[in-house]
């Protein structure tokens, strides 16, 4: 199989049958992820293990070196089961960027400086290419809550979005008061779920602060207010996700 690299960013290819035709429209959402595994050759030669069924486009190394895997004009297996905005085929609709790191498993160490770089080079050729908005930059996490925790929360994407990658305000101070969570019911809850139903989670309006729920407002801890990951939505969490709601592209 040859597969031409679409970016010269990719200075390596390494083929992996994991991938079939795209169902329907072209690509709008760029999905990151890390390998969760001890080392870059091991994620690799998983990544390309037909038995395997996974992959992703492409894959970044601690050392910033970039494989291309997939053609991006295909339909890479990398996201699974989930949903954004209703989209719920998000493989046919997206393109996928696996990060060597050890996840959470592994410590969760921070993100080395060459490999953020590389990611956000790649990043950027790829929404300039695709057209993809930037509120359709997302992780793992955020299409799929409470089953997967990648990139996770030491996962650098104000730096991103500061070199014009992603959406992202300022997180807001963690500080005292009103807070919800899981247990709790009635009209403040049905319309943080609104909030949360609106930037794009999958929310159910339900009223109730469920177990699903905790787990929507810990992927947006993990992306957009990675001071304190604990699924509670604090002052600084709704007044993070307002103000990225108003601060939103059109
Ligand atoms: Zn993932």
């Amino acid at each position: 199989m040859t597969l031409t690299p679409d970016t010269p960013l990719a200075r390596r290819v390494a083929p992996s049958p994991n991938h079939g035709p795209r169902q329907g429209t072209r690509p709008d959402m760029l999905i990151l992820h890390y390998t969760g595994m001890e080392s870059g050759a091991a994620a690799l030669a998983r990544l390309r293990d037909p038995l395997g069924e996974v992959s992703a486009h492409y894959l970044v190394f601690e050392d910033g070196g970039i494989v291309q895997l997939v053609p991006e004009a295909a339909r890479a297996w990398h996201a699974g089961a989930g949903a954004w905005k209703g989209v719920t085929d998000v493989n046919s609709r997206s393109i996928g960027i696996e990060i060597v790191h050890p996840g959470h498993a592994g410590g969760l160490p921070p993100y080395p400086e060459a490999q953020i770089a590389a990611v956000t080079a790649l990043a950027r050729d790829i929404v300039s290419r695709w057209a993809i908005p930037a509120d359709r930059v997302l992780a793992h996490s955020d299409i799929a809550p409470g089953r997967k925790e990648d990139p996770g929360e030491t996962f650098p994407w104000g730096r991103l979005a500061a070199d014009g990658v992603g959406h992202h305000v300022p997180e807001v101070p963690l500080r005292d008061g009103r807070f919800f969570a899981e247990g709790d019911s009635g009209q403040p809850i049905e319309a943080l779920q609104a909030m949360l139903a609106l930037y794009g989670y999958e929310q159910p309006l339900t009223g109730t602060f469920d177990r699903h729920m905790r787990d929507v407002v810990t992927a947006f801890q993990r992306h957009f207010r990675q001071a304190r990951v604990d699924g509670i939505a604090d002052a600084s969490t709704i007044t993070t996700l307002r103000d990225l709601i108003a601060s939103r592209p059109s």
